[in-house]
């Protein structure tokens, strides 16, 4: 037997009069008189190879159905049939596990998204959510390649944390305590401080703060790994856990910041239509029209940068009427956000320097004492993609803010301590992994563009 190859690399590469052997999934079989096709997937690529099979394996092929796992071993000819080059003679079949027709629930046709998260151990198989994650991982390699040329370090924070400091609230709590006889102070409240970490913990909301000690030891660092919010939420853009980058640049400003931000996405957006382009054009065929486009149109415009005060003017012209208020010191609800970018700018728009009661403690304070400067990108589809902001780096400024806030010091203690031994601008930035591949694919559902999404009432798989 030739050693397995993936069926991507056939595709790509395999040569008429070759011997290989591929494995895969069974997706069709095809009865004719005299012989057989059968589809197999191994999920390398989008097409699957189709095999021939004759009656040199008749009795392995009554038990190939739709769904079965096999191996088929054979000579590469060229394909008659027209949208693929080559095709598979087998001479030999074998079945590893068969798949009843009866009930194996993905027979060939068409399933709504709903009813695939219903079996999600199953779904990867599909066409569909094939592709999806199949430019989720090359999103990833991505992320990677971009920082890494730049010089960036990865670095893993916790995920497991004592502070609240974000102030995001909605945060799941980490115990160990007995939860049906848990420790009561005096007061009767439960006493975390017989907790596993002697306080109360909580898995994270984001790595920014850790993140920013790191970056002042190695000037340009991100992270890259999962996040968690309880928030009680269903929409098609939430999820409770998710995966999230931060970058996060000393000696760096909020001109810096965007210009990494735009670079970024820019970066990304190439390299998987570079490395997916069949996963890509079955996005615009199928999924929705405009993926191509929006694609071109990120890498090939400039990001339109607004301050958030212009922002408003803007909107409070509009002709358009929205469903919640527009006015300033209100925070951009979606769809000022979609309308900016969808239907005003038609590109991505970069919105700056927010007003200081909307945003988080940690952001630099700009000098006319209202606004800070902070950033959110926005996209067409999706709305805010990306938030970040130059940090407030001046001791006396964020001591300031964090008392008006009424923010507990005393687990921020290490995060001043960086403000008062060796301080230097610095900014940074999150973005959603999730939405950059729902924006990417047009799937409208966040639950899709994960393999097993975290959402209220569901953490089956
Ligand atoms: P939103 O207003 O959409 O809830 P946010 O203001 O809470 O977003 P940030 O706290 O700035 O978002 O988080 C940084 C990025 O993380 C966001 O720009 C977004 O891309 C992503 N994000 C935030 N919350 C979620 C979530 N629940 N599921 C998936 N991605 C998220
Ligand atoms: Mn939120």
């Amino acid at each position: 037997m030739t050693t397995p190859r993936r069926i991507l690399d056939l595709i790509r590469h395999g040569q008429p009069g070759e011997t290989v052997t591929v494995r895969g999934w069974v997706r069709t079989r095809r009865d004719q008189k005299e012989f057989s096709f059968v589809e197999v997937n191994d999920g390398s690529s989008m097409a699957g190879l189709q095999a021939l099979v004759t009656d040199v394996a008749a009795e392995a092929l009554q038990r190939v159905n739709t769904g079965a796992s096999v191996e088929i071993s054979g000579e590469l000819v060229e394909s008659p049939a027209k949208g693929q080059r080559i095709e598979l003679k087998a001479f030999t079949l074998q079945v590893f596990g068969e798949a009843d027709p009866e009930t194996y629930p993905l027979q060939k046709k068409r399933h709504s998204f709903e009813f695939l998260r219903t079996i999600a151990h199953l779904r990867s198989r599909t066409n569909t959510l094939g592709a999806v994650f199949r430019v989720r991982n090359a999103c990833a390699t991505a992320v990677h390649h971009f920082f890494q040329e730049r010089g960036f370090l990865w670095v893993h924070t916790p995920l497991i944390t004592a502070s609240d400091a974000e102030g995001a609230g909605e945060l799941f709590t980490v115990t160990s305590l007995d939860l049906n006889n848990p420790p009561r102070t005096k007061e009767g409240a439960i006493d975390f401080g017989q907790d596993f970490f002697g306080k109360r913990a909580f898995l994270t909301v984001s790595g920014q703060l850790e993140a920013e000690i790191m970056a002042l030891a190695f000037t340009d660092v991100y992270t890259f790994g999962p996040t968690f919010r309880a928030e009680n939420s269903n929409t098609s853009r939430h999820l409770a856990e998710f995966w999230m980058i931060e970058p996060e640049m000393a000696f760096c400003d909020l001109d810096g910041n965007m210009t990494l931000a735009e670079d970024f996405l820019k970066y990304v957006f190439s390299y998987v239509l570079k490395h997916c382009p069949e996963d890509m054009e079955f996005f615009n065929q199928r999924i929705d029209n405009s993926v191509m486009e929006t694609a071109d149109n990120i890498i090939h415009n400039q990001f339109e940068r607004i301050t958030y005060t212009e922002a408003i003017a803007l909107l409070e012209k509009a002709s358009k009427s929205f469903e919640y208020p527009v006015s300033w010191g209100l925070d951009l609800q979606s769809e000022h956000e979609r309308y900016l970018a969808e239907d005003l700018f038609k590109k991505p728009v970069i919105v700056t320097d927010y007003p200081k009661t909307i945003k988080a403690f940690y952001m630099r304070q700009n000098d006319d004492g209202k606004t800070v400067r902070a950033m959110d990108v926005l996209a067409p589809r999706i709305g805010e993609i990306i938030g970040g902001s130059q940090r407030e780096e001046r001791l006396d400024c964020l001591e300031q803010r964090i008392d008006e806030l009424h923010i507990p010091k005393d687990t921020l203690w290490w995060y001043l301590e960086l403000r008062r031994f060796g301080t230097v601008p610095h900014a940074g930035f999150g973005l959603g992994f999730e939405r950059l591949v729902q924006f990417m694919t047009g799937m409208q559902n966040i639950r899709d563009v994960i393999p097993f999404p975290r959402t209220p009432q569901n953490a089956e798989f």
